[in-house]
């Protein structure tokens, strides 16, 4: 379509007009900067308890206390800051790769540009499902509506003609192209402050986040209010005020799980930056979390399970059948019937075919040096290569007077060809599309040079035809014309031309990738506008089971409930619309399933919408399919989903992990400072220690733990369900179980070593307490694979953070300054030995444990 006599601006123009009207982007929405981020740490409520007790030591004269607690202060905000910022700057990398893109012709070229580049003056295309990237006006159109919703807040698209000629930055085509000349960019458009230009990360938080949010807060107030019923009964029991005091304050720091929710935040965000990585791009963080609990994948065909590298490589006519060699667009290769090569000129037939595939077409194919490039549509690039190996003499560009687009639910297209020179006389219909909708238009068939009467006899070989090659993986398309008079469409009443076959050969990728979704229990369903023979021709080819192919037509006659029992089974959807797609995907999440749905088109946003995940395509989806969805396949291939949601579950996996981790961490603190106070004893730990302990186990283990590697087996378990719980029943007793031994555990070494005194005892149980809590961190790493299935170094960055902290301990018992801060003296070994005795345990039990609950598992799956 595009007027190939539009050179646009040359290169110099662009420099010019660059450095007069700047970048096409609006003035950047503020992203937090590194002070605000850093200032950020200090708002937190466990920073509004530590400055509680540092205020309450100053009271108490207890400088060096105040000092520590201080230090503690700005360690902390100093790991938030730098983890926060790794965060911010991973997602910030990901808006850039989402940023938006433009068609634009220049210097006689068309090509694909960031948005943000476009000057005043450029010439640009859009197509059905752009966005527009600038205000433009129109300078050629076929069929064009445009959707402004988002600045009129008109939900009905507009038509736009020549009359109603100006378009405008952030409103989307929705069906129809044009041509346009970019009158305005960036702030200067006349919607420029209400249409965003990016198609930015969400940053809206999850329900994982709120979850987690939610229980901390709960934690918080429990904290406070058994710190204030400690210290009032430690009062009443005429215990010192200020120590009293101290200590219920540590106790309020030990119970709050104050990494949690930024630890959580981090984990996501890293999250993206590693699904990015595998050619996913996460659009809002809430998708890592539901990926991994996906249950059923709705996927299309064309070009996520295929290659969507299309050749023609079979053709018939009435008069016969024709094969095609050569591969991909270079147009190296030719059509033969038998064993005679065949050429436009010599067979009348395949001429009115061949011209009709060439000239109901918006494809172009051109020579890069060696190569050949296709720009368009993979349908229309094989039928414009199908037509040079014809040998079809060249036609005049702009010689189509109007056009009906194709789209998804009509599944043809028609133009009106004005070409007198081209032999064939004034003015012509040509339509192609899916046989049965080019059936549905004809009444006449051309024989070689001969026209007769489409019967119920040929409907029936051309239906045979249509079937053979579409068994073989196909994908058929029809070619019809009619000698028209007036000027404008009018698809009835046309003479059918003949069929081709297109070879789209399934990714190599698919075949591993749908094992693997199928051992990790998730469903994949086919949904596809091709024809049903082909559909299950490519299920078969790829290995996906189809029990039932329906098509579109099938699935109206069928009620939800029929509906939801099919959905039960394997079932392949053909020759479906894209509403067909919204239906389907709430049948099977009324049926409690968390579906992802695969989408390129406009019409496919609904759908996207409505899915637990909605995924688009990033190189063949349009910007309407793309702004809709949570999920962007970079690649479009379907491995790619199955990665990502390997990922998703890996992530939840491990934020899973670190939350009970914390969680017991914390419980052993509280449990031996509470039994403690409960039986007299002298303080075990000081309100320093506390702190120091939290400082030295929160943060850079619990990330540690998020970044785990997912576990051999992740992929062989179902799906998780949706709302299972972060802790469950079984995660608050293993929560209970370590709190209690490592509580009762330290107090049992604090009484033991208390003939050496009491100082000796409180450092021995301080220090036993850390090695507790930094070696049951491997009990973690699987919440039900032992250490050695896993791999004892396969988290090099957890063993670096766990010597770390392990060294920081010995400094804490035996380097002077820190002996001053946390009140301890040196050790010997039988303390060591003590704590070494303890710990074991701690070490060996729960790997035993998980292999043996290994061994029962095993076992009964073997006798079932
Ligand atoms: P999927 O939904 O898996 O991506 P699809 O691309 O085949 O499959 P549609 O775009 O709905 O789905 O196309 C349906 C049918 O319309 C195709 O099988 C083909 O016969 C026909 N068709 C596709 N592209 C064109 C086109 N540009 N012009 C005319 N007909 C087309």
């Amino acid at each position: 379509m595009t007027s190939k006599t539009a050179r646009g601006l040359t290169e110099h123009d662009v420099a010019e007009l660059r450095s007069r009207f700047g970048w096409n982007e609006l003035p950047r929405t503020r992203v937090a900067g590194p002070f605000a981020i850093f200032l950020r740490q200090f708002s937190s409520f466990l920073i509004a308890i530590l400055v509680g007790a540092a205020c309450v030591a100053l009271l108490l004269g207890e400088r060096i206390d105040a000092l520590a607690i201080g230090l503690v202060i700005a360690l902390n905000a100093v790991l938030g800051f730098v983890q926060e910022w790794r965060a911010e700057t991973a997602l910030a990398a990901l808006r850039g790769l989402l940023a938006p893109r433009a068609t634009v012709v220049r210097d006689g070229t068309e090509s694909v540009i960031p948005a943000r580049e476009l000057v005043p003056g450029d010439v640009i295309v859009l197509r059905t499902g752009d966005s527009v990237p600038a205000d433009a006006q129109l300078l050629e159109s076929v069929g064009l509506r445009v959707d402004e919703s988002v600045l009129t807040g008109e939900s009905v698209p507009v038509d736009k003609d020549m009359t109603t000629s100006k378009l405008f930055t952030g409103t989307s085509v929705v069906s129809g192209h044009a041509e346009a000349e970019v009158l305005a960019i960036g702030a200067e458009t006349e919607f420029g402050q209400v249409a965003a230009l990016t198609g930015a990360v969400g940053t809206k938080t999850t329900h994982l986040q709120r979850q987690l949010g939610y229980l901390a807060r709960q934690l918080g107030a429990a904290a406070l209010l058994i710190a204030a019923g400690l210290a009032g009964l430690g009062i009443i029991l005429g215990r010192d005020v200020p120590e009293m005091l101290m200590t219920s304050l540590s106790l309020a720091v030990a119970i709050v799980p104050e990494g949690l929710p930024a630890v959580v935040t981090i984990t996501l965000a890293l999250g993206t930056a590693a699904m990015a990585r595998r050619n996913a791009l996460v659009r809002r963080l809430q998708a890592v979390e539901t990926l991994g609990a996906a249950s059923v994948i709705c996927t299309d065909k064309t070009g996520t399970l295929t290659e969507n590298k299309m050749t023609a490589t079979r053709l018939w006519t009435a008069a016969r059948g024709y094969d095609v060699t050569g591969t991909g667009y270079d147009p190296a290769g030719h059509i033969a019937h038998g064993a005679a090569r065949v050429r436009a000129q010599d067979d009348a037939g395949l001429h009115h075919l061949l011209r009709c595939a060439l000239v109901c077409n918006h494809a172009r194919i051109e020579r890069r040096g060696s190569d050949w490039v296709m720009i368009g549509a993979p349908t229309e690039g094989a039928l414009v290569t199908l037509a040079y190996k014809g040998w079809l003499p060249q036609l005049r560009d702009n010689a189509i007077a109007a056009e009906l687009p194709f789209t998804s639910e009509r599944k043809r297209m028609s133009v009106l060809f004005v070409a007198p020179e081209d032999g064939f006389g004034e003015s012509w219909q040509l339509t192609k599309g899916a046989p049965e909708a080019i059936l549905a238009i004809c009444d006449r068939i051309r024989t070689d040079d001969r026209i007769g009467e489409l019967d119920d006899g040929m409907r029936v070989d051309i239906r045979n035809v249509y079937q053979s090659m579409a068994r073989d993986g196909l994908r058929v398309i029809a070619l019809a014309e009619r000698r028209m008079d007036s000027q404008t469409i009018d698809e009835s009443g046309m003479v059918f031309l003949g069929l081709v076959g297109l070879i789209d050969p399934p990714r190599a990728e698919v075949t591993p990738a749908l094992s693997l979704a199928r051992s990790a229990g998730l469903r994949v369903i086919m949904i596809t506008g091709d024809s049903p023979f082909t559909a299950e021709a490519i299920a078969r080819q790829i290995g996906l089971d189809a029990q039932a192919v329906l098509t579109g037509d099938d699935l109206h006659a069928l009620t939800d409930d029929e509906l939801g029992r099919v959905l039960k089974g394997n079932a392949v959807f053909a020759r479906t619309r894209p509403a067909d797609k919204m239906r389907i995907v709430s049948v099977l999440q009324s049926a409690g399933q968390i579906v992802a749905m695969t989408g390129d088109g406009v019409n496919d946003a609904p759908a996207l919408k409505q899915a637990d995940i909605g995924v688009a395509m990033g190189i063949r989806g349009t910007d309407v399919a793309r702004e809709a969805s949570d999920l962007v396949l970079l690649d479009d291939n379907f491995a790619t989903i199955i990665g990502a949601i390997s990922e998703g579950r890996r992530q939840f996996a491990n934020i899973r992990k670190f939350v009970r981790y914390l969680l017991s961490s914390n419980a052993g603190e509280v449990v031996a400072l509470i039994v403690n106070i409960a039986i007299g004893g002298p303080l075990i730990f000081l309100a320093t220690q506390i702190l120091w302990m939290n400082l030295v186990t929160d943060g850079a283990t619990a990330v540690a733990l998020g970044l785990e590697k997912s576990e051999p087996d992740h992929m062989d378990r179902p799906p998780r369900k949706s709302r299972d719980p972060i802790l469950g029943r079984a995660g608050f007793a293993t929560v209970v179980l370590f709190g209690l031994y490592t509580g009762l555990a330290s107090l049992w070494i604090f009484s033991a070593m208390m003939p050496a005194g009491v100082d000796t005892a409180r450092t021995t149980a301080f220090t036993a307490m850390v090695v507790f809590e930094k070696i049951s961190v491997f009990a973690f790493r699987s919440l039900h694979l032992p250490c050695w299935r896993i791999g004892w170094l396969s988290n090099p960055l957890l063993l670096a953070a766990l010597s770390l902290t392990l060294a920081a301990q010995v400094a804490a018992v035996y380097w002077p300054p820190l002996q001053l801060l946390l009140h301890t003296v040196p050790i010997g070994p039988e303390a060591w030995l003590l704590i070494a005795a303890f710990a074991l345990p701690l070490l060996v039990v729960p790997e035993v444990v998980k292999s043996a609950r290994r061994g029962i598992a095993h076992r009964v799956m073997t006798r079932d």
